[in-house]
């Protein structure tokens, strides 16, 4: 059902490539070009930058253009986590032990799950719109030093398969919650 971007590799195409046309990654922001034939042609929609350049982009600065980077914050983080979420009845949110502010926050959305891990809580509940509403109108985190982070959670999986993991900063899809 999602294929991945041809920059940032996440999962975040509806549809195949090449049948997105004009269709913008809302994870590393790379504007889907089906003109293009090849990671070291410019784009004219990425606004001269090739995919090869793009993908170097997102690595180091985790979008593909860093021009764009002041105007996004987690915009694109929140579009991803919805777009999942659609499909999606439970969650999982782990925080590291000391995290105590984003265990209370959780834990208003579920409760904790017993698991073998000392160093982590894990919370776990539905997906309601109440829940999804927190998730996602909350500010970006200031603290980016280590990761840039997207989301206070260290991760979040959902019963789908979908998970955002190191704050925000890893997203995946595919089966892993059992
Ligand atoms: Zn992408």
């Amino acid at each position: 059902m999602y294929d991945r971007c041809p920059c940032c590799q996440n999962p975040t195409f509806p549809v195949l490539p090449q049948q997105a046309i004009a269709y913008i990654c809302p994870v590393c922001w790379w504007e889907n070009d089906v003109f293009v034939d090849g990671e070291d042609v410019p784009s004219d929609e990425n606004h001269g930058l090739t995919l090869k350049q793009g993908r170097e982009n997102f690595y180091k600065y985790g979008i593909c253009d860093p021009r764009l980077a002041g105007k996004i914050g987690n915009r694109g983080w929140r579009d991803v986590v919805r777009m999942y979420a659609q499909g999606a009845k439970t969650f999982e949110i782990h925080c590291w032990k000391e995290e105590t502010d984003w265990i209370k926050l959780a834990m208003d959305y579920g409760a904790v799950k017993e698991t073998e891990f000392s160093n982590m809580v894990v919370i776990r509940g539905e997906i309601t719109p109440a829940f999804l509403e927190m998730l996602l109108t909350m500010e970006k985190p200031q603290d980016t030093e280590i990761y840039d982070k997207m989301t206070p959670f260290f991760s979040i999986f959902f019963d789908n398969g979908f998970s955002s993991e190191h704050y925000g900063t890893e997203l995946y899809f595919g089966p892993q919650m059992d």
